[in-house]
């Protein structure tokens, strides 16, 4: 039976990739060898890690200044990464609370400096970003997460946010570039979903399991500039230095991982690049959030002017008819829908590479639930 897969990560891939990454495990190009079995310093892995990083710069055109890593750890690992390297002893960034992985961002932050907390939703459950922001005096660099998974709540304008009082400037500039701290975004889940000014961030950086390729690989891309200023002495592999010095090939990479994010982000590009795949992932979000608003069922959890494109969380009102909806929805074939156990209810994360058909699904099905309730 065919499957419907909207969970939240590890998730979706095109199914084209899947094909292609499943001759890589045959036999790579012809070589031979499986790409499980190449050497990470053969010219073949070389080839793939370089095209990997070269199609993460091209699609979110980062100009020359921007070094592009792939690592391992995930983004949790970023969590400790970004102060270790950005973070001088005893100095401050600014953090905005959104999520649950914001505030695991933020413990690690603290365990190496001052933290201040920008704004926060925590007392809402995280329905919303907040639009009023304070950044502190002397912020060695200011941290978001674009797009929080586990609440359903993404940055969709920074126009509508204020900063210490002061409206940032209008849409369609360049509105955080002017804040004279550096940009640091967690975008695991939202990262190639769209066209975004990504210069915009001085730090990317992105477990690939959503939008990009299977565990095992964080995207990690920042303006060069910004390294060097903590004089704190950084463990070898915790440290950005080393890692752009090896072009991220200090110690083994996660070699099938990177190897199916340069097949993904292949397969973005014949896409079309982020202005195709935004329209395509506006369409999916669209149904699936004009079902729930005309549903009498259904409610949704986020605050509608921050409603993710990517996670779209929902409440059935009579709490007690979960499993049945929940039963319905296996027999389509749809898999991955509960919700996360902080919100509860039911959670489709709609990727990059969740097919319209795929939503159209799930929205027939709450149809008919609504008819048979
Ligand atoms: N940040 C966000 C926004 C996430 O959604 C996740 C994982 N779901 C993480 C960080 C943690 O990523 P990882 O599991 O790669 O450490």
């Amino acid at each position: 039976m065919k499957k419907y897969n909207f969970n939240a990560g590890p998730a979706i891939l095109p199914a084209e990739v899947l094909e292609e990454a499943a001759e890589g495990v045959r036999e790579l190009n012809g070589s031979g060898l499986s790409v499980l079995e190449i050497s990470h310093r053969s010219a073949a892995f070389e080839a793939i890690m370089e095209e990997a990083r070269a199609l993460v710069r091209e699609l979110y055109t980062l100009p020359d200044d921007y070094e592009v890593l792939f690592l391992q750890g995930g983004a949790s690992l970023q969590f400790l990464m970004v102060p270790m390297n950005l973070l001088p002893e005893g100095g401050t960034a600014s953090y905005m609370d959104t999520g649950g992985w914001a505030a695991k961002a933020i413990k690690e932050a603290k365990s190496l400096g001052n933290v201040h907390i920008s704004a926060s939703s925590k007392e809402q459950n995280y329905n919303h970003i907040p639009k009023n922001i304070t950044i502190a005096e002397g912020s060695a660099y200011f941290h978001v997460t674009t797009n929080n998974t586990l609440y359903g709540t993404e940055i969709n304008e920074l126009s509508r946010f204020s900063v210490n009082g002061n409206p940032l400037t209008p849409k369609g500039e360049n509105q955080i570039k002017g804040l004279g701290v550096p940009v640091v975004a967690d975008m695991s889940s939202n990262i190639f979903s769209g066209p975004v000014d990504a210069t915009q961030f001085d730090l990317i950086y992105a477990g690939a399991q959503k939008n990009v390729g299977p565990a095992g690989a964080t995207i990690v891309a920042f303006r060069s500039s910004i390294l060097g200023k903590t004089n704190r002495s950084i463990p070898t592999m915790l440290d950005y230095q080393v890692h752009i010095d090896n072009d991220s090939m200090f110690n083994t990479p996660s070699c099938f991982a990177v190897y199916v994010c340069m097949l993904t982000l292949r397969w973005l590009k014949r896409m079309g690049g982020m202005e195709a795949i935004g329209k395509h992932n506006d369409e999916k979000a669209r149904l699936l959030y004009d079902t729930i608003d005309n549903s009498d069922m259904f409610v949704g959890t986020a605050a509608r002017e921050d409603r993710s494109r990517m996670n779209v969380t929902f409440l059935l009102k009579d709490n007690s008819r979960d499993k049945d909806f929940l039963a319905m929805c296996n027999e389509a074939g749809i898999v991955g829908i509960k919700g996360h156990r902080s919100v509860g209810g039911f959670r489709a994360s709609i990727y990059n590479a969740m097919p319209l058909e795929g939503v159209k699904v799930l929205t027939e099905v709450m149809a008919e639930f609504t008819v048979h309730a």
